[in-house]
């Protein structure tokens, strides 16, 4: 349920209002629009005496929300949702390009792709250390190690970092990491999404393999609900019958969520193609659906990559990817962060 105030009421009346609501056992959100100010109910409000609500002086209208999600709902928060990365912004006008290797393999090849990746135009630096493969025969990589390697290159280049965390019993290994992944496997570890909504670190939920639009906003409410607000959603492909690419990149799912959410939204071509030549026409395509970001995968020597190297991008090939998305990032009207 949505209940707009009307412009420049007594803050305390507003007060009031919310303590009132609050005292049903209901969660408060509040939005303050250009207008207006939005307060978004949470929880169960079938009790709700709607007339009663619309019959305060304060009120301008109250409206029913249909859909569960409520936090993550554009309703409840009309303007986009902006999180700052280390002074980069996700959200809005800003566009921002997160690169680096699938895993990190040692301290040379992460801080290689890093200055590369820097170089070309990237402002976040990706590197896996605990990584969900299908296969527990399959290089797992380098764990609390790799992630010491990654702090490092944060250290080297000044970028912040963003990593996969797969269990919420590593939670302290992943101080101060910027970005806490969510890889599209966990998407429904409720557990694991109940913890990093405890804190304030911005979260990159991927989008579950088969996973619908709305069960990927529920998976960011289970975050919201908790406390933190700094979700960013990645579509990374979804599983479909075509076999000619790794997964088939849900386009459409870009402008559906920047109509339904204030959430940023990025894109992964990597994982979406599986193909490196993929890259570049897929990323061209997210920035003219309306895309916040990329996250791009990139190594020095992807034929002898540890992981993923068919669809990793080498650094020639991820600047020039980033020059032509310059050009479509003009049409959109929307500006890289450098
Ligand atoms: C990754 O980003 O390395 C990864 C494993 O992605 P996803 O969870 O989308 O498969
Ligand atoms: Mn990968």
């Amino acid at each position: 349920m949505i209940v707009v105030v009307k412009r420049g009421q007594d803050r305390k009346q507003v007060d009031n209002l919310e303590n009132w609501i609050k005292s049903l056992g209901l969660g408060v959100h509040e939005s303050e629009g250009e207008n207006s100010l939005i307060i978004g109910l949470v929880g169960d409000t079938s009790k709700v005496d709607i007339g009663l609500i619309r019959s305060l002086d304060i009120v301008e209208s109250v409206t029913r929300v249909q859909e569960p999600y409520k936090n993550a709902n554009r309703k409840f928060h009309p303007q986009d949702t902006l999180i700052d990365v280390g002074g980069h912004v996700f959200g809005g006008k800003n566009f921002q390009i997160i690169a680096g290797p699938c895993s990190i393999e040692s301290e040379k090849q992460i801080i290689e792709v890093a200055e590369a990746v820097q170089k070309a135009g990237a402002t976040i630096l990706r590197g896996g250390a605990f990584k969900p493969r299908t296969s527990p025969y399959s290089f797992q990589g380098l764990g609390v190690e790799g992630l010491k390697l990654l702090k490092k290159a944060k250290k080297e280049t000044g970028m912040p970092i963003v990593t996969e965390i797969m269990s919420e019993e590593r939670i302290d290994d992943f101080e101060d990491v910027d970005i806490l992944q969510v890889g599209a496997r966990n998407m429904q570890n409720f557990d694991l999404l109940r913890r990093l909504g405890k804190l304030n670190t911005p979260i990159l939920l991927k989008r579950g393999i088969a996973a619908t639009i709305e069960e990927w906003l529920m998976s960011a409410e289970y975050i919201m609900s908790e406390g933190n607000p700094n979700v960013i959603l990645c579509e990374r492909g979804i599983r479909t019958y075509e076999t000619y690419t790794r997964n088939t990149l849900d386009i459409s799912a870009i402008p559906v969520l920047k109509e339904r959410t204030h959430l940023p939204v990025i894109v992964d071509p990597s994982h979406a193609s599986g193909i490196s030549r993929l890259v570049k026409p897929l990323s061209l395509a997210s920035v003219g659906a309306g895309a916040d970001g990329l996250i791009i995968e990139v190594h020095n020597d992807p034929v002898h990559a540890l992981c993923d190297g068919a669809q990793s991008l080498t650094p020639l090939q991820f600047e020039d990817t980033v020059r032509s998305i310059d050009l479509m990032l003009d049409a959109v009207n929307k500006t890289r962060d450098k």
